[in-house]
């Protein structure tokens, strides 16, 4: 994986954090948003229509959330391309794989940049074999993530993670 592959790519995603997340009224939000709610700023095409001028319109808070690239996974790969936009049945399920994904981007993404510790060779040994048990053959379907959900591989790979911080350097 290289880090690429852990931001965002508006392109290749349905919209989903501007579905599937909420936002409460601030000096970064324009206004309160509840998770599972289509922002109202979503034009009927499903695109943002103040996307380039964000800051001016009071939603900084968009313009710095990242998703790590677990938004078009989700749409490329889960569901194959398709949108809650112009499938509505597939709102829940797309919310549901949004948030699961998130989670495997944050830990594949952390597995990654621990590359870059110069890990003794038990210990990059370990990391390449979890790093690989986020990239089941074939790619991600709802079922595997509901699998890695109801698992144990996250919090493995938590635990490891929390034992590398005596290799980060001070
Ligand atoms: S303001 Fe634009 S980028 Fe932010 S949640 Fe709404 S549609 Fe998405």
């Amino acid at each position: 994986m290289t880090q690429k592959m852990f931001h965002a790519d508006c392109q290749n995603c349905a919209a989903l954090c501007c579905l599937a997340l909420a936002f409460d009224k601030s000096e970064r939000f324009g206004f309160d948003k509840a998770a599972g709610v289509a922002c109202p700023n979503l034009d009927a095409a499903g695109l943002c229509r103040i996307h380039t001028d964000l800051d001016g319109a009071g939603f900084s808070g968009c313009r710095l959330y990242d998703c790590q690239g677990a938004g078009q996974r989700v749409t490329q790969e889960v569901f194959q391309g398709q949108s809650w936009q112009d499938r509505p049945e597939l709102m829940l399920p797309m919310i549901r794989a949004f948030a699961d994904m998130r989670r495997v981007q944050e830990l594949a993404c952390n597995l990654t940049t621990a590359k870059g510790l110069n890990l003794p060779p038990e210990h990059e040994a370990e990391r390449q074999r979890l790093l690989l048990l986020l990239e089941p053959a074939g790619g991600w379907t709802i079922k595997a993530l509901d699998s890695f959900v109801q698992g144990q591989i996250g919090a493995v790979i938590g635990r490891f993670l929390t034992s590398l911080r005596s290799f980060v350097p001070d």
